[in-house]
């Protein structure tokens, strides 16, 4: 990790060219890479020696990007997917098999809730999810001897709660396992997870990291904080793997078990491998990401304090707000800013919050967030459509809520097409 700030981390960190070398990046797109000899492939294979053979489990490209996140998060190491879906799947089922248990928040993106509760429930894998404002002795009871991993988001999707960082990653170490915080949305920017006692960080970079909704990604960064051989949960890192010649992870690669393991393992098995194209273009979203994210906040707290004072909407959730029940916690994890995502109700309930969408003429409707460009959604009428308004409520959902991602344009001519679209309501 360089002693560098998190802005000069954001340019330089990950890639450093020698005489003759291209300055920026080059994208490396090629599936393979050349030996002279079987033998010094062979090593490479054996995990004796380090390089790259093939662009499922290595390019320079790619190798650079991770290099340079785990950089900005802090960490000895990390391995960037295909998308954010992928890191979440990859870095739960790393250390989790059938019968094994997680503890999961609930308010997390409803793509990772399904994952969870559909897709690796079905894998024999149990989940039992706790709301994020749970007691401490009650998640501490939410534990089981075959609990492996703890996994929340930092800022929940699309719900905006700000996760207690310090009270989960306390409960999970009081039972040897790690936590996992998704950090997507205030990315390393505006929230330090590693810093605060999370072990495992992950990513869809395809949201403010990208930021210009060019390219899907994820990644996982190891903070090669959690002692994986103390905790005596975990023979998949601590004890021989014979699908790699009877490698022990923690004894071979020290702090980096983990994510060593992740792609000798998983993306081996999995292959679900970023292309060198997208990982070009997360890069270079990476190195405006600070300029970036500082806009998105300042331009979302305008737009949240216009809004709350506005007559036709009945409720708006900033977590940037003085009046959010979550603003202290705010201020302790991600001081200066969340993101620039904020929800709100529209009165007079799904009709007018549709009215007031359609109304809109710079924000566009699309189902994505945390992009350059302001846009819009309704869940109940496209996420969520499926449900009736008493079902809605239940997941959280109102009628009503329409989700803003405030984007970097000028803040007055955000301001100006929602009082436009409001005037219509
Ligand atoms: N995590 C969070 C917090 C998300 O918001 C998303 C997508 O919206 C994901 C993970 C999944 O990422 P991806 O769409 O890149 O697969």
């Amino acid at each position: 990790m360089s002693s560098y700030h998190i802005e000069t981390k954001c340019i330089q960190s990950g890639y450093c060219p020698k005489d003759g070398e291209p300055r920026v990046v080059p994208i490396v797109q090629s599936t393979t890479f050349r030996y002279e000899t079987a033998e010094a492939m062979g090593k490479l294979f054996d995990l004796e020696a380090a390089g790259f053979f093939y662009t499922r489990l290595g390019n320079p490209t790619v190798d650079a990007v991770e290099k340079k996140i785990a950089d900005l998060e802090g960490g000895v190491g990390a391995m960037m997917c295909s998308s954010g879906q992928a890191a979440s799947l990859i870095s739960v089922l790393n250390i989790a098999r059938c019968g094994d248990h997680v503890i999961c928040v609930s308010a997390i993106y409803g793509g990772t809730f399904n994952l969870f509760n559909k897709t690796m429930r079905d894998m024999g894998i149990e989940f039992t999810f706790v709301p994020p404002d749970v007691s401490e002795d009650e998640l501490n009871a939410a534990f089981r001897p075959r609990t492996r991993v703890v996994f929340s988001e930092a800022l929940t999707n699309p719900s905006l709660v700000v996760l207690d960082i310090e009270k989960f990653s306390r409960a999970a170490h009081a039972h040897q396992v790690p936590l996992i915080v998704d950090n997507t949305f205030p990315t390393p920017i505006h929230c330090r997870p590693f810093e605060h006692g999370a072990d495992i960080v992950v990513h869809s970079t395809t949201k403010y990291m990208d930021g210009h909704a060019c390219a899907l990604g994820g990644c996982i960064v190891d903070s090669g904080n959690f002692d994986w051989s103390g905790a005596g949960k975990f023979p998949e890192l601590a004890q021989p793997d014979e699908s790699y010649h009877g490698v022990t992870y923690t004894e071979k690669f020290g702090k980096a078990a983990y994510i060593v393991k992740c792609r000798t393992h998983l993306m081996r098995d999995l292959g679900s491998a970023p292309s060198p194209m997208n990982a070009f273009l997360l890069n270079l979203g990476l190195e405006t990401l600070p300029l970036r994210m500082a806009r998105h906040v300042s331009n979302a707290l305008a737009v949240a304090q216009m809004l709350e004072k506005h007559p036709k909407i009945s409720w708006i959730n900033y977590p940037g707000l003085p009046s959010n029940r979550y603003f202290s916690l705010s201020q302790k994890y991600m001081p200066n800013g969340t993101c620039g995502v904020i929800s709100f109700g529209v009165k007079g309930g799904r009709d007018k919050a549709v009215t007031l969408m359609e109304a809109l003429k710079l924000a566009a409707i699309v189902t994505h967030v945390a992009d350059a460009r302001t846009c819009v959604l309704h869940p109940a009428s496209t996420t969520h459509r499926q449900l009736n308004d008493n079902q809605l409520i239940e997941a959280g959902v109102t009628a009503d809520l329409i989700r803003m991602s405030v984007g970097i344009e000028h803040v007055s001519d955000i301001i100006a097409d929602l009082a436009q679209a409001l005037a219509c309501v």
